[in-house]
């Protein structure tokens, strides 16, 4: 058996549960299918209808630069391959998140921005299963010029408020086919926020699984160590940044307020062992003091459609499923 054969069997073992290519949906499920697109539909055109009235302008994406976020150090990465190639005589790696370019183009010409952005994460293929994993997502990442992780928290929780009640009253029928209609009630604001700390005290380390377990409602958890990006207090040892953790189907939004000091940023990035020459433009601004704070965050679209339609698998929210370990054809 060659590698790859062995590796679609193992994918192939795993697949209960897994969503099925368009052209395999038997009529009940493409109706379904329908269903959460519709949802989605209604999602985007609320979301990017809310950034634009707030005062951000609207990035098209990038899919290839030679900076991209390092994902390292993240607890939560499992990263089974980094895509690099070659174009131009130059090596340009996918895009892992645009971090950088918000980081920069909020800096230099968009105080508030956001994008709709592909993702390109090749999960380890044992990630099938988990139902929340998809190996090419779309990210509506943010980023707002002097704000802090409370502005953002608050902007976050007033749109996730308004899209609840929007899509109640607009997509009524299919939530209600999808079974969801009674589940999806108006979370109430503020959303309780806990710190990552505080909760491997009480739950240890697998503080997550028990926490989705019990909640009914979206919580922030903050002060989670992880990239060089994310604002980090060298005295206290507390990070100021957040993910956003929605019942049953956790992270669906992690940001921060942002590192703008070139020493701070070099010292991290020598710390964590990430190549400070895949940075170069960020860390030229930042050392001519062009780099501006900034706070932001990156939400998962798949994600939040999944658990506001309570998909079996985070696959089912895209027209052509990304499932780790399986490459369809489409
Ligand atoms: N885009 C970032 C990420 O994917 C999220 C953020 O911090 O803005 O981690
Ligand atoms: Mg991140």
């Amino acid at each position: 058996m060659t590698k790859r054969q062995n590796l679609l069997t193992i994918a192939e073992e795993r697949l209960i549960g897994v969503p099925k290519p368009l052209e395999q949906l038997s009529k009940s499920e493409l109706q379904r299918k329908q269903s959460i697109g519709k949802v989605m539909t209604h999602v985007l055109k609320y979301l990017t209808e809310e950034f634009v009235k707030d005062g951000f302008e609207w990035l098209l994406p990038v899919i290839f630069s030679k900076s991209t976020d390092p994902l390292w150090p993240d607890p939560e990465a499992s990263i089974d391959k980094r895509v690099e190639i070659e174009i131009y005589g130059e090596i340009v790696r996918a895009n892992l998140s645009m971090i950088v370019q918000k980081m920069v183009a909020s800096s230099l010409i968009h105080p508030k921005l956001f994008t709709l952005s592909p993702n390109i994460r090749i999960e380890k293929a044992e990630r099938a299963n988990t139902g929340i994993h998809a190996y090419e997502f779309t990210q509506l990442d943010f980023e707002m010029s002097d704000a802090t992780s409370d502005e953002v928290r608050s902007f976050v929780e007033r749109v996730l408020v308004g899209l609840i009640r929007h899509l109640r009253d607009n997509v009524r029928e299919d939530l209600t086919y999808l079974h969801r209609y009674n589940g999806l009630t108006v979370p109430k604001t503020p959303f309780k926020i806990y710190d990552r700390k505080e909760l491997e005290k009480s739950y240890g380390k697998a503080w997550e699984k028990r926490l989705l377990k019990e909640i009914k409602h979206p919580v922030w958890i903050t002060n989670i160590p992880r990239e060089f990006y994310d604002f980090e207090d060298f005295e206290s040892g507390t990070w100021d940044n957040y993910d956003l953790l929605l019942p049953k189907y956790g992270e669906a939004l992690s940001g921060g307020r942002r590192e703008w000091e070139y020493k701070k940023i070099v010292k991290k990035m020598e710390r964590d062992k990430v190549k400070k020459e895949n940075y170069r433009i960020l860390l030229q601004l930042a050392k001519e003091g062009k780099l501006q704070p900034s706070a932001g965050a990156g939400l998962g679209v798949e994600r939040l459609v999944a658990w506001i339609v309570g998909a079996k698998h985070i696959g089912e929210t895209q027209p052509f499923p990304r499932v780790p370990g399986l490459v369809y054809d489409l």
